[in-house]
């Protein structure tokens, strides 16, 4: 199957129709992104445009907090519209609500020309016909029963107000065009039958505005996700009884789940929003994002969003699903946020920490905030990671199981011994200085000083117990647990220094009551 990159004579427009009936959905997300980026650096050079269309058809499910929340997680992302229902444009409105004239012109059009026609059949009329059909091992289809109504039948079943709908007659023949990922696409229409269109003139359904809407909106190329394929030949066709042109298409792959399966809206964590509460970065996102499907042929796996306006390109998006590992994206997330400036970091965790009731104004300075940031973000993969890893820096007293305290083989009493070790004097029978002996201010309350003196006590210690002499977990560990009651965390020579003298010193004492 032959791709083409035909040139275009005409301006390069994209465009993101997302259906405002639920959270912005991970799977728009992306296809907003493809489309963006393919704006931004169309194949045959210059700058498109990327628009943004709600397409709200149906009324019932439409709500208006979904348009503002799929407007608030794209801008979030950095995906940015020239022409959107927010910022207007040349062809708006950009609410297909609000576009009930325009459709209306066509659907008069077509009817005029005997393209579409009205059909009366009911619900149960069709299930019956369908369950008929698929009894004769046949797919089932619209048999046609209105197709050709008299105009006095018509007339009659209108002023008896008989429910209807709206029906385009689709021509029995082979649909083919070129996709700009899957190469020569034919489908056979003849299969397909007459689609619904309209519910009426004032309610047109979603084949027929998005057809209309990408003519009148000059979209050049459509690019979105492959459940939408099959949807292809129907559009073409009323296309072509519209007297458009037909777009350049692109149908992205599906995203699978690690097992292969396809996900659905229905599944999980598939909301943009949830991955942004959750503390995942934008450039995270973007990035793990087109790596869904596009394949740059590199072992490069980072890229910004600006390197990819300028590095996208759509012969390397792939036809075969592309499976959303989330291992990956937590650890693009992670690299993005040791990549941060620690200040712009401390001001992203500061919410969570608020929420968790951890962070209380004014109780902890923000240069402290920032130390406890720095210490904790090699461990973090979200944003919200940060309320677990670091919540023993803010917290009046700690809750831990004693055990926790003992390294290897230790006893309560050897823990004892250890923690003694740090406290005032607690080396006086060597004559060296102990953790407690330390004098912040003298200067002395810092990593290096800290880590000096408990590494020294360390040694000691071992000697003293006849331990193994280079493991310091002996003195280390039961000291780290104490002043973090967690079985992972920084050094205690960070963690010490963050909690200042006085506090590692309660902590320590609090320990040893414990055993
Ligand atoms: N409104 C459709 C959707 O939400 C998009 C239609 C299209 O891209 O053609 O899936």
């Amino acid at each position: 199957m032959k791709k083409e990159t035909k040139k275009l004579d005409r301006e390069v427009r994209t465009r993101i129709a997302p259906s405002p009936t639920g959270p912005a959905h991970i799977g728009t997300a992306r296809t907003a992104l493809f489309n963006y980026l393919f704006a931004k650096n169309p194949p045959g050079g210059g700058k498109g445009k990327f628009i943004l269309r709600i397409e709200d058809t149906d009324k019932e499910r439409s709500l208006q907090k979904w348009t503002d929340e799929v407007i608030e997680q794209l801008k979030w992302l950095g995906i940015e519209w020239d022409e959107g229902p927010d910022i207007g444009g040349t062809f708006g409105p950009y609410k297909q609500s609000q576009r009930a004239e325009i459709y209306k012109k066509y659907l008069e059009k077509l009817f005029t020309e005997d393209k579409a026609y009205y059909c009366f059949c009911t619900e149960e009329e069709l299930e019956n016909k369908r369950q008929e059909q698929m009894s004769r091992g046949l797919a089932p289809k619209y048999d046609g029963a209105c197709t050709r109504l008299s105009a006095e039948i018509i007339k009659k079943n209108l002023t008896e107000k008989k429910p209807s709908v709206i029906r385009f007659r689709v021509e029995n023949k082979k649909i083919k065009f070129n996709d700009l990922i899957r190469g020569d696409v034919e489908f056979d229409a003849g299969l397909l039958g007459d689609v619904v269109i309209a519910k009426n003139f004032e309610n047109p359904l979603y084949h027929f505005a998005v057809v209309v809407d990408d003519f009148e909106m000059k979209i050049s190329h459509v690019i979105r996700g492959e459940e939408h394929l099959s949807n292809t030949p129907r559009q073409i066709l009323l296309q072509k009884a519209l007297g458009f042109n037909t777009p350049i298409y692109a149908h992205l792959p599906l995203m699978l789940n690690m097992d292969k399966s396809k996900m659905s809206k229905r599944q999980g964590d598939v909301a943009v929003s949830d991955y942004h509460n959750n503390g995942y970065l934008p450039e995270a996102l973007i990035n793990f994002m087109v790596l869904l499907g596009w394949n740059p042929g590199t072992e490069k796996e980072i890229f910004s969003l600006s390197q990819l306006k300028k590095e996208f390109s759509v012969e390397k998006v792939q036809k075969a699903g592309a499976i959303f590992n989330v291992t990956r994206l937590d650890f693009l997330n992670g690299f993005y946020i040791r990549e941060k400036d620690i200040k712009k970091l401390a001001e992203l965790c500061k919410p969570y920490l608020k929420e968790a009731g951890l962070l209380i104004t004014g109780q902890v300075s923000e240069n402290t905030l920032e130390k406890i940031i720095e210490v904790s973000k090699t461990r973090m993969k979200k944003l919200l990671d940060i309320v677990e890893l670091s919540d023993f820096f803010f917290k009046e007293n700690l809750s831990f199981d004693k055990n926790l305290l003992k390294w290897s083989k230790m006893e309560d009493t050897d823990v004892k011994e250890a923690l003694l070790l740090c406290l005032p004097d607690g080396r006086q029978a060597t004559n060296k200085k102990s953790l407690g002996d330390l004098n912040p201010k003298k200067g002395e309350w810092t990593v290096q000083k800290i880590k000096e003196v408990l590494e020294d006590a360390a040694v000691e210690f071992n000697k003293q117990k006849n331990y193994p002499g280079k493991n310091r977990g002996f003195l280390l560990w039961p000291l780290r647990v104490a002043l973090s009651g967690k079985q992972f965390s920084p050094s205690p020579f960070e963690i010490a220094e963050i909690l200042g003298r006085e506090k590692t010193l309660e902590r320590i004492n609090e320990a040893i009551k414990l055993l």
